[in-house]
Order: C-alpha cells, then sequence, then structure tokens
C-alpha cells in the first residue's frame, strides 16, 4: 500500500521552468528578480503593501518581535494551542511568553482569557509587549474582539498566519490585520518554497527595518559598515522561483483543501462523538489540515490514538493535534491563562491527511478504516 502522507508538497507545473531561469540568469544568490517578483505577487495576493520574502517564518516572527523592540524582561503574549515555532522567537529575544487557553469554537486564543491576561499584567504594572495571534489549521482567530482589545490597551498584534496563507476574514485576507504578520512556506504549507516565509505588513517602515535586519543590518557605506546586530534570514532567489510557480496555483490549493474537508465531514460526520473545528460565519478558512475530535466517551474504543494506530498500519499518517505549549517540558515555568480546552484539544483530536494532491481514492482508504471500526 503506497504511502498517504499528511500534508506533502504539490507541484504547479511552473517550478522547472523558473528555476532554469533563475539559473540561466545567474541570480543564485539570495536575492534577485524573482524574489522582487514574488515579493510583489504575493503581497498582491494577500491585498497587503509590502511583503518581504524570508528563510523561514520562524524567521519573520523573531524580526516582527524584534522591530516592536522586544527584549529580556518584556512579555509577549501567545497561544498556548500552536506550533513551538510560535513562541520560540520570544525567548530568542529574552522575553517571556504568556501562554493563553482556545476558545471552543475556532480553536484560537479565547477573546476572554486574552483580556483576563492583559488585565494580570498591567495590575503587576508590566503592559504586555505584543499579542501572537494564530490562525490555526487554517482557521481565522476571532480577529474582531481580538483587535478591540488590542486596540483598547495599546498592544500591538502580530499575525501567525503560517498555516493561513488564502483565508479570510471579512472579506480581507488574513495577514492583512496585524501591525506586521508572517506566513510560511514550508515543505508541508498550503504552498511551499521547499523551506522559506515572508513577513507581510502594511507599514513602509517595519518593511524596510525587516529587509534590514534580514541581510546582515549593513548600514549605507562603501564598506561593510554595521550598527546594529543583523541577521541572515533572506530567501534564495532559487527558492522564490519555486514559489512563484507554487504562487500561481494557490487559488486552486485552497479549493482541494476545503473539498477535502467537505468529504471527510460527509463520511465522518454522522458518526456519534466525531466533531469538526467550527467556520464561523465571518470566516473563510484555507483548511489547510482537516482535523476531528473524537469524544472517547461516545463510542467503543474509537478514540484518537485507535485511530491513529489503525492508520498507521495502512501506511497512512495522521497526527495528534498540537500539544500545547504549557504543557512542553521547556516551556514548563512560562505563565499560563485558561482552562482545559487546548488540553481536550489535544488529548482527543487528530489530523487526518489533507494534502490538496489526495486523490477520492486516497480519501476513501482513510475514511473507510476510520468507518469500519
Ligand atoms: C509552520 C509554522 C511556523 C513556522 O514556519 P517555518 O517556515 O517552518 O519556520 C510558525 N507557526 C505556525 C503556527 C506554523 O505552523
Amino acid at each position: 500500500m503506497e504511502k498517504i502522507w499528511l500534508s506533502p508538497p504539490h507541484p504547479g507545473g511552473n517550478e522547472l521552468k523558473y528555476i532554469q531561469q533563475a539559473l540561466g540568469s545567474n541570480y543564485i544568490a539570495p536575492l534577485g528578480p524573482h524574489v522582487d517578483a514574488f515579493e510583489q505577487k504575493l503581497a498582491n495576493y494577500m491585498g497587503i503593501s509590502h511583503a518581504t520574502a524570508l528563510s523561514s517564518g520562524t524567521a519573520g516572527l523573531h524580526l516582527a518581535l524584534k522591530i516592536l523592540d522586544i527584549g529580556p524582561g518584556d512579555i509577549v503574549i501567545c497561544p498556548t494551542f500552536t506550533f513551538a515555532a510560535s513562541a520560540n522567537p520570544i525567548v530568542y529575544l529574552g522575553a517571556t511568553p504568556a501562554f493563553v487557553d482556545s476558545e471552543e469554537t475556532t480553536w484560537n486564543i479565547c477573546p476572554n482569557a486574552l483580556e483576563g491576561t492583559i488585565n494580570h499584567f498591567i495590575k503587576k504594572g508590566k503592559r504586555p509587549k505584543a499579542v501572537i495571534g494564530v490562525h490555526i489549521y487554517g482557521m481565522p482567530m476571532q480577529l474582531g474582539a481580538i483587535l478591540t482589545i488590542c486596540q483598547k490597551y495599546e498592544i500591538p498584534l502580530i499575525e501567525d498566519a503560517a498555516e493561513a496563507l488564502g483565508s479570510v476574514y471579512k472579506h480581507k485576507k488574513v495577514g492583512a490585520f496585524g501591525v506586521m504578520s508572517i506566513v510560511s512556506f514550508n515543505g508541508n504549507k498550503i504552498i511551499t518554497t521547499s523551506g522559506g516565509g515572508a513577513l507581510v505588513s502594511g507599514n513602509e517602515f517595519y518593511t524596510q527595518r525587516a529587509k534590514f535586519l534580514a541581510s546582515q543590518a549593513k548600514d549605507e557605506a562603501p564598506h561593510y559598515q554595521h550598527s546594529e546586530i543583523g541577521y541572515n534570514y533572506r530567501l534564495s532567489n532559487i527558492c522564490a522561483a519555486i514559489g512563484l510557480a507554487q504562487l500561481e496555483v494557490i487559488g486552486e490549493r485552497v479549493q482541494q483543501r476545503r473539498d477535502n474537508f467537505a468529504f471527510y465531514k460527509r463520511e465522518l460526520g454522522l458518526i456519534p462523538g466525531i466533531s469538526f473545528q467550527n467556520e464561523p460565519a465571518d470566516c473563510f478558512s484555507n483548511r489547510w489540515l482537516t482535523c476531528i475530535l473524537i469524544d472517547p466517551t461516545a463510542n467503543n474504543g474509537l478514540n484518537r490514538e485507535s485511530i491513529r494506530l489503525l492508520l498507521e498500519k495502512e501506511n497512512i499518517e495522521s497526527r495528534p493535534l498540537w500539544k500545547p505549549l504549557h504543557r512542553q517540558p521547556v516551556f514548563k515555568n512560562a505563565p499560563y491563562f485558561g482552562g482545559n480546552v487546548a488540553d481536550r484539544l489535544f488529548e482527543t483530536g487528530i489530523c487526518l491527511p489533507s494534502g490538496s494532491g489526495l486523490k477520492k481514492e486516497d480519501l476513501l482508504r482513510v475514511t473507510r478504516i476510520i468507518t469500519c471500526f
């Protein structure tokens, strides 16, 4: 039986052509015309004025926090229910992550718990310096409520849209709401540059800072002159060539992932105890990964681990939902605010194969195993 992967790369068709162009013109450098075109097209697609192509989404978060002057002693709020890369850059800068629980509908940061957390720190005389909001599995967070809170307390919002390229909140692409936002082009994301990311922003100053810091912070001088510590975070022109081909098919990729979700919902939605991530009326998710929750009290022996092992036996990759960051050994001393929503998501949830290249037979192979249990 051929392996079915969770979320493998899916070529668009023109990758080789653009790579050959890049090689042919000898732009094998970390900058070049393909990077410029990729940034332009990404910004256009997202409806945001500026994009900076980077070596990863994690690098984008690191730069965004650095540009907001976050450093030792500062508090940065982050959802607990996310990948570690959402929080690691906080620690790179010597700041402290404060983790917040999810709400039940979208699984993203709970606005009430967020406001409670902000008040907790303000009372201690320690206003949080930034909020990192994540659109988990592509589902937009409750941006209306979250932006209202951020504005009320004058705390900038950074959107981690690593999983959510193509998702929409109230007619605007996610990534257009924060002071800065990041997307990822890692190999498992909805489109890929093999490895890469971008920082997007409507703010020209932040964009100039990002480009400066990402290219070793070189002052304007004929010699090498530095007044700040820089990073080597730009995307290679070859990788940008792959990204250009991938960006041509992003619309199809979103539709294919949404079709996967619709198929799973149709086939599995009537099984007692199985439920899905909700898409509120204002939201349009790219459905990067389709995830199900399995209520272990509703079925005989059906739970997230039994399903994962059954799929594994049939050469099908699946994964438990994110383990909450406040439960990770490395973050065990970080403050946490909320209840056990994220804990329950982790304990009962599983991500099903969600690649945009999945065929009907592949999807049926997955659902038959679960329905025949
Ligand atoms: C993938 C991912 C990142 C990191 O992106 P990279 O490009 O792999 O560095 C950050 N946050 C979330 C939520 C992600 O899923």
